[in-house]
């Protein structure tokens, strides 16, 4: 890895060529792997995936969620009980139909997503109301043959995820559960100093089985959006056909009402997208692994001082409870410097000859390059400017999705906009295709989450009366 120069492309020359180049610099993803859309997620990608999982872990375990594990494989037969479901991942689906050198004679699936496998053991396990809520989440991997192509982390075909599967006594609590999971992704996405749009789908994009889809849209630099986390209401579409039932207070059987809702790797990608800047990668301090990397310049005869220093610095932000990482390696200041901003640590430390005579260590933010000398007695002006860069990333990306979001009264101005279009709809779905179709692949991503908005106007589409207001967007 020792292929260090800096990023070439610019992201206003072409974002796309851009982006590729930072997430292999930045040692975010490797695509050379031999087979196509299945990514080596390198060592500095996966400690970010680490920092994200550990912390929306230990929120849905407050939030009454445990964690196992089901198996890779859902045989055929258990896919066909949830034809709808089946329906909308048939085509993305990997299949072995062989083991042992013998042709198998049920085919297997591979896990696209884990709602059939998970629910045949819910039906197993639940008998009574007092079995509910059931609240499971599995940390695994699943494979889609994702026919859009492929693009690192956003387009995978092997991809990491949470995905969290409930079963409730009442639809009440159901929805109650969509409401508590949106609000753990928003704490989640205010630690990736991003600010989603909470969008429900319309119905030509709800999750295959789903009632309803809650989505969290994230602008991109480029203005696209991309899908962030989902939580879908299942209702009782699934506990019918996988016969998941309960005995309630008053000795009735009834079907459970479900929820289901995860997160990805692709988060990893969108941070590179929403916050990146021409150097490279730029990470929120939350979610980056390393916050401060200390740079040493070394001078001859001087290099015990320096180490000295260096040691007593890490120490002492340690005990602030950052994280930190001295860069010893054999390579110039230079190289360490683009190595540090290509992986988009928030704050670098240089500490040389000069400045451990005067006492102080030159810090240098990522986000905006500026440079000032701290007082080695004064390490917690560190934390306080790390605090300062996630609130203000967070700020950025407000105004980011605020400044990017107009009203659309013609057709005309969705036609190669940027950001999201603000416009009436009608509901139909002809209205949705043609619209797509005419303005060159933007799509109606859905209605505002929580809030019902008043329409403005006609149907932008065929003028009739419209029935909501829709957000519109070309996606990735
Ligand atoms: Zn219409």
């Amino acid at each position: 890895m020792a292929e260090e120069l800096g990023v070439q492309t610019k992201r206003s020359e072409n974002f796309s060529d851009w982006y590729l180049e930072v997430v292999r610099k930045g040692d975010f993803i490797d695509q050379r792997s031999p087979i196509k859309g299945f990514d080596v997620i390198t060592p500095w990608g996966y400690a970010v995936w680490e920092k994200i999982q550990q912390h929306f872990d230990s929120l849905i375990k407050q939030g009454g969620v445990v964690n196992a594990y089901f198996p890779l494989f859902i045989p055929e037969n258990l896919i066909k009980k949830e034809e709808e479901h089946f329906a909308g991942f048939k085509a993305e689906t990997f299949a072995v139909t062989e083991a042992g050198g013998e042709k198998l004679e049920e085919r297997l699936f591979v896990r696209p997503t884990s709602e059939t496998i998970m629910y045949y053991m819910y039906a197993l396990w639940i008998r009574s109301h007092k079995d509910l809520p059931l609240r499971i989440n599995q940390w695994n991997n699943v494979v889609r043959f994702d026919t859009k192509g492929t693009k690192p982390f956003i387009r995978g075909r092997e991809f990491l995820w949470q995905e969290a599967h409930t079963a409730h006594a009442t639809q009440q609590e159901a929805d109650e559960q969509v409401k508590q999971a949106v609000e753990t992704y928003e704490q989640s996405m205010e630690k990736q100093a991003i600010e989603p749009l909470l969008l429900v789908r319309p119905k030509s994009d709800t999750f295959a089985g789903a009632n309803y889809s809650v989505v969290m849209d994230c602008l991109t630099q480029d203005g696209k959006v991309v899908q962030g986390p989902g939580t879908h209401m299942l209702g009782q579409n699934f506990s019918k056909p996988f016969n998941i039932t309960f005995l309630d207070e008053k000795g009735q059987q009834q079907h459970v009402w479900q929820t289901s809702w995860g997160m990805t790797t692709r988060m990893i990608g969108l941070n590179v997208m929403q916050h990146g800047d021409d150097k490279g990668a730029v990470l929120p301090p939350e979610i980056a692994p390393i916050q401060v990397a200390i740079v040493p310049i070394m001078f001859t005869g001087k290099e015990d001082e320096i180490k000295k220093a260096c040691e007593s610095v890490k120490e002492n932000l340690e005990k602030l409870k950052l994280r930190v990482h001295v860069d010893y390696r054999d390579y110039s200041p230079g190289f360490k410097f683009n190595h540090w901003e290509l992986r988009g640590v928030p704050v670098r430390v240089e500490i040389g000859p000069k400045d451990v005579e005067a006492g102080v260590v030159t810090v240098v933010k990522r986000v905006d390059g500026v440079k000032k000398p701290i007082e080695m007695a004064k390490l917690r002006e560190i934390r306080k400017m790390l605090k300062q860069i996630q609130k203000e990333m967070l700020k950025k990306s407000k105004k980011f999705l605020r400044d990017n979001t107009q009203d659309a009264r013609e057709l005309e101005k969705i036609k190669n906009s940027f950001g999201f279009s603000r416009a009436n709809w009608c509901g139909s779905a002809e209205c949705e295709k043609n619209l797509k179709a005419e303005t060159g692949g933007y799509e109606i991503r859905g209605t505002l989450y929580g809030k019902k908005e008043k329409p403005f106007g006609p149907c932008i589409q065929c003028g009739k009366k419209a029935e909501q207001v829709v957000y519109i967007a070309k996606a990735y």
